[in-house]
């Protein structure tokens, strides 16, 4: 095999070539065999055993050329030496020698590592063949090695390479699975859909759509028409528009009410894009649906809190102005009804417009009670009493188409509330019904004891204890199923506009939960609605009428020439109250602010009873001109008056045990104040 051809087969690398080790201590020999080897590979000449050594040191050999007899050590110790070492242990060697040609001398040398003998004279062709074996083989050996080593790296290659393939699968496998987590767990649903695909049809939906509204992805996906069909009615069309628009709007915010699986609205956010395909053509829509009932729920709380501000600002005053309003009417009203005169006539009509007044009274103290601005009054009521005392009334309000039958429970408790609120509670509940039985019907007014243990209670969701029942139960229209919680917010009414203010219901719920109390609602499409107030039973103790009873024959007149200082800014109502309590023998001075009303207080000797308003312009209210009299008299006796209910509305009292009085006020009720005070009775 030439080199040629072995390079071809081999393919050896470029440029390398296999190094011959040429050991021989004459020159001439070196020069000779270098000349007829240079062509098969790099030929390295040592001239004694030690240099080849040396040699052996830095390179790799592909044979060796060990001349036997040399100086110093021989070929034999030489070769020896070479087995000895770890890297030239295999290096072929082949032994020159002129001599020694005798068996034993060979044999020595085979034992000493050689694996063939020239013999010198050489002849070149035979050593060329000789050593061409030997390159060849250290050739192809490395070429083996080389290979193999490529081999090897090709393996660990693909070995990395495959390893990192299948970690960066398992990390991929990990983070879609942590995403499905997070998707899953998160109140959020997502969903891809085609662009102008029709009405918004969703083609992906995440799993977890089924937590947000009971139905699953694949109903989503079955069934085109789900999402868009389920959109609230009022809100439908404005969302299929919003959709349909995506493509120049590129995306939307948007709220709307849709019905869940178990027939509820609820409120959905749904935020969407349009992705644009590398043409900037809108292809798909990625949105998230996220349920915000709850925030929702949370704003109209918050808006209706602020309505509910307004309106009792509003109302507030208001009432404050037919409160000063009305104590001139009712004191005139008195006065007048006092006056001798015989025609009985007369006194009827002074009653009736009495009467009229006290309603207008009892109106703003609703007013003021639904506001949330005043306290409710409660005290123990006989409900069958009640009941009993407004049923004109209410066979007036249901007129003749309406059957009214009354069911009064027997030994009925006393109901703690405050007969004004439960009145018109009743009176409310009454209107309602008549209005829902058009056609006529059958309207009936129950009213028992009851006791809600553990079980029932929880079952309603009320408080356990003993309640008496007020219970209003019509053959009406009936309550539709999603409006049975609606019906108490205020203003919610589905009458026309003028006859419904939607505000009787909420009234009465924030009455009755105020009271401690609760209400309950239960009504059939066709049939008829029942409302049942349930009001906390009063303690026992309590004796009625105990305070009228006491008050009768008692004597409200002044004593001993009683002097008063009455101030109020309103001049009219100033005007009723000097006149009424002159009447009853006091001695009146007047002022009409807070500073007049300290200055007459510095100049006069005596001076029994400050009668004051409380909310006065000019700088000092009633509290701060009561505060500035007792320093200056201690002994001085207060009463405040006000036209607000809420007596601290003008800002904290300088004693919590002042006397206060309501306006309007009848003269009875005024007398009795005054005489209160006066004697410091509790
Ligand atoms: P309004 O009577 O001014 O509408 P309410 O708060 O008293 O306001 O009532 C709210 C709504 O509740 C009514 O508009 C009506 O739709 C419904 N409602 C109340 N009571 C009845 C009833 N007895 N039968 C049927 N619907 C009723
Ligand atoms: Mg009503």
């Amino acid at each position: 095999m030439t080199d040629a051809r072995a390079s071809q087969d081999m393919q050896p690398a470029p440029g390398y070539r296999a190094r011959i080790l040429l050991v021989d201590d004459d020159e001439h020999n070196l020069f000779a065999m270098e000349k007829v080897l240079e062509d098969l590979g790099d030929v390295v000449a040592a001239r004694s055993g030690e240099e080849a050594l040396k040699q052996l040191l830095r390179h790799d050999f592909a044979v060796i050329l060990l001349d036997v007899l040399m100086p110093g050590i021989d070929g034999y110790d030489t070769a020896r030496l070479i087995r000895s070492r770890e890297r030239s242990r295999h290096v072929p060697i082949i032994f020159l020698t002129a001599v020694n040609k005798d068996d034993v001398h060979m044999l020595r040398g085979y034992a000493m590592g050689a694996v063939d003998y020239v013999y010198k004279p050489v002849e070149p062709l035979i050593l060329r063949s000789k050593v061409s074996v030997f390159v060849d083989l250290f050739r192809k050996t490395q070429e083996v090695g080389r290979k193999a080593e490529q081999e090897q790296r090709l393996l660990e290659e693909n070995f990395r390479v495959r390893t990192e393939k299948l970690l960066a699968e398992q990390a991929l496998r990990a983070s879609e699975q942590r995403q499905a987590l997070i998707i899953q767990s998160l109140p959020i649903a997502l969903y891809a859909g085609e662009v102008g695909r029709e009405r918004g049809a969703p083609q992906f939906m995440s799993d977890n759509i089924h937590v947000l509204c009971g139905f699953t992805a694949q109903q989503f996906l079955q069934s085109r028409d789900l999402w868009s069909e389920r959109i609230h009615p009022e809100d439908r069309e404005r969302i299929l528009q919003a959709f349909a628009r995506m493509p120049e709007t590129g995306g939307h915010a948007v709220e709307y009410r849709w019905r869940c699986a178990d027939g509820e609205y609820r409120f959905f956010l749904d935020h969407a894009v349009v992705v644009r395909d590398e043409h900037g053509t809108p292809r798909e829509i990625f949105g998230t649906l996220l349920d915000v009932t709850e925030r929702k729920r949370l704003e109209q709380q918050l808006v209706q809190a602020q309505k509910m501000d307004a309106i009792g600002k509003l109302t507030g005053g208001i009432a404050h102005d037919f409160n000063n309003m009305l104590t001139v009417v009712i004191g005139s009203l008195d006065r007048l009804r006092r006056a001798p005169q015989s025609d009985p006539k007369v006194v009827k009509r002074i009653d009736l417009a009495l009467e009229g007044a006290m309603r207008c009274s009892d109106l703003t103290r609703q007013l003021l009670a639904f506001a949330r601005r005043q306290p409710l009054q409660p005290k123990p009521i006989d409900l069958n009493d009640l009941v009993a005392g407004v049923t004109d009334m209410v066979r007036r309000v249901l007129g003749d188409g309406i059957e009214l039958v009354l069911d009064p429970g027997e030994k009925l408790w006393m109901a703690q509330t405050d007969p004004t609120q439960i009145e018109s509670a009743l009176l409310n509940l009454v209107v309602n019904a008549r209005d829902a039985m058009p056609e006529g019907g059958r309207l009936t007014v129950m009213t028992r004891n009851l006791v809600l243990r553990e079980s029932e209670a929880a079952q309603l969701g009320f408080a356990t204890g003993e309640y008496v029942t007020l219970t209003v139960a019509d053959t009406g229209v009936g309550i539709a199923p999603e409006f049975r919680d609606r019906v108490f917010e205020p203003f919610f009414t589905t009458k026309q506009p003028g006859q419904g203010t939607g505000l009787g219901l909420s009234i009465i719920y924030g009455f009755v939960k105020q009271s401690g109390g609760h209400i309950r609602l239960d009504s059939e499409l066709g049939r008829g609605t029942t409302f049942s107030i349930y009001l906390p039973r009063a303690p026992e103790t309590v004796m009625r009428e105990r305070l009228a009873a006491a008050e009768e024959g008692r004597v409200l007149r002044a004593q001993d020439g009683e002097i008063v200082l009455a101030v109020e800014d309103d001049d009219a109502v100033r005007q009723i109250a000097a006149d009424a309590l002159a009447e009853l023998g006091y001695k009146v001075i007047e002022a009409s602010n807070g500073p007049a009303a300290l200055e007459l207080l510095a100049g006069a000797a005596r001076i029994d009873l400050l009668f004051t308003d409380l909310a006065m312009p000019g700088g000092m209210n009633g509290h701060e001109l009561a505060a500035k009299a007792l320093m200056r008299r201690p002994g001085l006796k207060v009463l405040l008056t006000s036209a607000y209910t809420d007596r601290f509305a003008g800002g904290p009292a300088p004693r919590a045990s002042l006397r206060f009085l309501n306006k309007p006020y009848r003269e009875r009720e005024l007398a009795a104040a005054v005489r209160d005070a006066l004697d410091e009775v509790r």
